[in-house]
Parts: structure tokens; sequence; C-alpha cells
């Protein structure tokens, strides 16, 4: 019985407002009209109605309670973790009034939440020397250097500045805080300072670079003496032919590491230095693949190309560097194949979009699940294929890649493991789609 009740005042507590009114009205009617009047309600029962009004009350009270002290329990973990985080966050209005800094925000800008905020940022500001590189962090068009990261028009919206006096580069993300009619009611803007990693990465890249042009040099000089010693044996000593020969092929393969290290470094500090030119897509594949054809020979693959009966493809790249993409990708699909396996290479052009797309399908050893999305990371090598080319330098797919970024194109890969894969990469038929200006594609997928 006791039971019961507790459970009825329970199921109370969800009667809000206006019922919980009625309720007391309907009770204090009954007691005032008294018995004789309204002998239908017996006094007791009016009592009760009027002890339950109360509890459903002082359980309606409670509940808006601790609403209340949960959203301000909500309130202070969300200012705790604003006030923690390692990233720079600054809210403002439609109207660019700033609502708060939080501090990693007050040490990236050098002005104080105190200061900041009510205050408006106008696009005038961006020569202040105080409220400057805020200014040009909310108009980035004002930076000295921009670069949109994320797609025209796409919510959150990515953009790096690079901001002069003082030197930061920083990356920004933009999101908005929407009322339920879709109105924008604040700007969250989340800012991180990459200064300090830029300069490792520029320091690093530099070392990168002056080691492998040191490199370059007396390796080039190896490979030619080699060379003249495997020609003059030629014909004299088998023997010091054979290990001239071998000594070649491994001079080659530090050279070509040489070579793809420098590539990296040029890649990451944004000065690969593209040369783009008209050309027609078809003849440059088919050159791209007739280079491959002796090292297919040696590996006892057959390739083939195929282009959908389209006998020429106008398009605007950079043949030398989109035709070290696609020897990339047709050397791996020649090296990860299996004795006698095939490669195809298919050209066609992707319905509906000014796109060409270039398709290179092995029968080879697969990409185990699992390591997918590795693959175009700088320095992945697939556990499945050490073993069956002990030579390789995981260079290749991040350089592939970034080409094919910078020509405006998309790359991927579908696989099965021991049944082979199919990477691709497209390639506009517009010159619109070719970016501006050379920047790096991150090593992730
Ligand atoms: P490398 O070939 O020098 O190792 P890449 O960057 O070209 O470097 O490739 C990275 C890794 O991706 C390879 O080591 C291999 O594990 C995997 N891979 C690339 N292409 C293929 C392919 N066609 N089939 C199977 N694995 C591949």
């Amino acid at each position: 019985m006791t039971m019961n009740i507790r459970r009825f005042l329970k199921s109370l507590s969800g009667i809000e407002g206006r019922s919980l009114a009625v309720l007391l009205a309907i009770a204090i009617a009954a007691l005032y009209l008294d018995t004789t009047l309204l002998p239908a309600i017996p006094a007791a029962l009016s009592w009760l109605a009027i002890v339950l009004a109360l509890a459903a009350a002082v359980r309606w009270g409670a509940g808006r309670a601790d609403a209340e002290r949960e959203g301000r329990s909500t309130e202070l973990e969300l200012a705790a973790i604003a006030a923690n985080l390692e990233e720079g966050l600054v809210v403002y209005d439609p109207s660019f009034r700033i609502v708060s800094l939080n501090p990693a925000a007050e040490r990236i800008f050098g002005v104080s939440n105190k200061d900041a905020a009510g205050r408006t940022i106008e696009p005038r500001l961006a020569a202040d020397p105080r409220y400057g590189p805020l200014t040009q962090v909310i108009f980035p068009s004002l930076a000295p250097s921009v670069d949109e990261l994320s797609e025209a028009n796409a919510w959150p919206v990515r953009v790096r500045v690079v901001l002069e006096h003082p030197d930061l580069r920083l990356s920004t993300t933009l999101n908005r805080v929407m009322d339920e009619r879709g109105g924008t009611v604040f700007f969250v803007k989340l800012v991180r300072d990459e200064t300090r990693e830029q300069a490792i990465l520029a320091s690093k890249n530099e070392f990168i670079n002056t080691a492998a042009h040191q490199l370059r040099t007396p390796l080039t000089a190896i490979n030619w003496a080699l060379e003249n010693i495997k020609k003059s044996a030629e014909g004299v000593s088998d023997e010091i032919g054979m290990t001239a020969n071998e000594a070649l092929g491994v001079s080659e393969r530090a050279l070509k590491i040489t070579n793809d290290l420098l590539d990296v470094a040029k890649i990451e500090d944004g000065r690969f230095g593209y040369q783009f030119e008209d050309g027609d897509l078809v003849g440059f594949v088919n050159d791209v693949t007739s280079s491959l054809l002796p090292v297919a020979k040696q590996y006892g693959v057959a390739v083939s190309f195929s282009h959908d009966g389209i006998p020429s493809l106008p398009v605007r790249i950079d043949k030398s560097r989109l035709g070290l993409a696609l020897f990339n990708l047709i050397d791996n699909a020649i090296k990860y194949n299996v004795k006698n396996g095939t490669v195809e290479i298919v050209l066609a052009r992707v319905p509906d979009r000014p796109f060409a797309k270039v398709s290179v399908k092995d029968s080879g050893v697969g990409i185990p699940e699992d390591e997918r999305q590795k693959i175009f990371k700088k320095f992945h090598r697939g556990t499945n294929v050490t073993q069956l080319e002990p030579n390789g330098n995981g260079l290749g797919l991040f350089i592939t890649r970034n080409i094919v970024k910078q020509h405006g194109g998309d790359i991927g890969f579908e696989s099965n493991i021991d049944r082979g894969s199919t990477f691709w990469f497209t390639v506009p038929l517009e010159t619109r789609f070719i970016p501006q200006k050379e920047f790096v594609h991150e090593d992730a997928m």
C-alpha cells in the first residue's frame, strides 16, 4: 500500500504548472463547499487531493531546482573545458561583438577577456597594434596570407591564416550556434597555434633538404662510375660485370630514396614547384605505361591500357609531376603482384562531372583491412609486402596523393586481400578546379 502511494506520488511529479493549479483549486473548492453541499465528495477525499497537490507542487519545485542546478553544473563543466583547452576559443555574436575569449585565446592574441568582451571588432581594427591579430582572424581576408582548408560554403569553415607582427601561423575552425528557427546566435572560432610546429617542421625540412642534396651528388657520381665499369666489363669479365650490375642496383635505390626525401621536403614546404602545361591525357597515360613495360617484363606481369575509345582528352597538367604519380601507382601494381599477374590501366570520363578517371587495377597481394587508413601516410609499408619487396620506402603514395590533389583531382583505392587492388585518381577537365596556390595535403586520407 505504502509502495503504491509512493509510486502514485512519484507519478504526480510529471504534473506541471496549470494542471497543478487545477488540482489545487478542485481540492480547496471541495473543502470550502463542505460535504453537506456536495455529499458526493467526502471530506477525506478533498484532504487527500490537497496533500497530493502539495506533494506534486513540492516535487515540481524540486525538479525545477534540479534542472537549474544541472544547467549550472553543465555551464561550469563547459567553462572548465574552455579554460583548459589548448586551442584558443573566440565566441562572438553576428554583429562581431566579442562574447568571450578563453585563456588560450588571450595568450595567442595578447588581449584579455576582460578588455575584449563586449567590444565590437570592425575591419578597421586590422591595423590596430592591440586588436590587429584578433581582427585578422575574425576577418581572415584581411590577413597577409590565407588558405581555405574547407570547401566553399561548407560549415564548419576551416581557414589557415599567417599573420605578421607578431609572426603567427594559425589554423582556425569557425562554427555557428543557431536558435530553433535557424538564426545564428553566436559564432564560435577555434584557433590552433601552429607557429612553433611550423618552425620545427621548417628546420626539419631544411635538414633533410641539405642532407639529401649532399648525398645526391656523390650517389650520382657512383652510379655513373658503376655504369662505366659494367660497360667496360662486357665481353671481358662476367664476374666484374655482375658485381657492377648489383652495385648499380643498390646505388640506384639509394638515389631514389634521396630523391623521394627531397620531394617530400619540398612538398611539405609548399614549394614542389608545379609547371602546368596543356596536354592530352590519353597520350600521357600511354607514355607512362610504356615506360614501365621493361619493369613489368622483369616481374612477369602483363600490363594493358584501355581508354574507352576516347581518341584524346585535353587537360592542363604538370607532365613530369603527374607522370611521377602515375608511375608510382603502376610500379606498385607491378611490384605487389603475383607471377603471371596482370595490371589493367583504364582511362574514362567521370559521368556528369568535368573530370577524367585513371584506374590501375592489379591482381596482386591486396592491402590488409586494418592498414587501409594508413596507406597514404609517409613511410607506411604494408606488413604483407616487406618480404615480397624489401626495397620500398613508403613515400611514393604520399607524394602521389599530393600531386593528384595539387592538380585538383582526388585519389582512392579498393582492395581485396590476396585478390588485388585498384588505385584510381581523377584529373579535372576544366582549369578552374586546379588550386591556385601550392599547399601540403597531410598524411590522413
Ligand atoms: P613503397 O612502395 O615504396 O613501399 P608506397 O608509398 O608507394 O611505398 O606504398 C606504401 C605501401 O602501400 C606499400 O609498401 C604497400 O604495402 C602498399 N601498397 C601500395 N600499392 C599497393 C598495391 N597495388 N597492392 C598492394 N599494396 C600496395
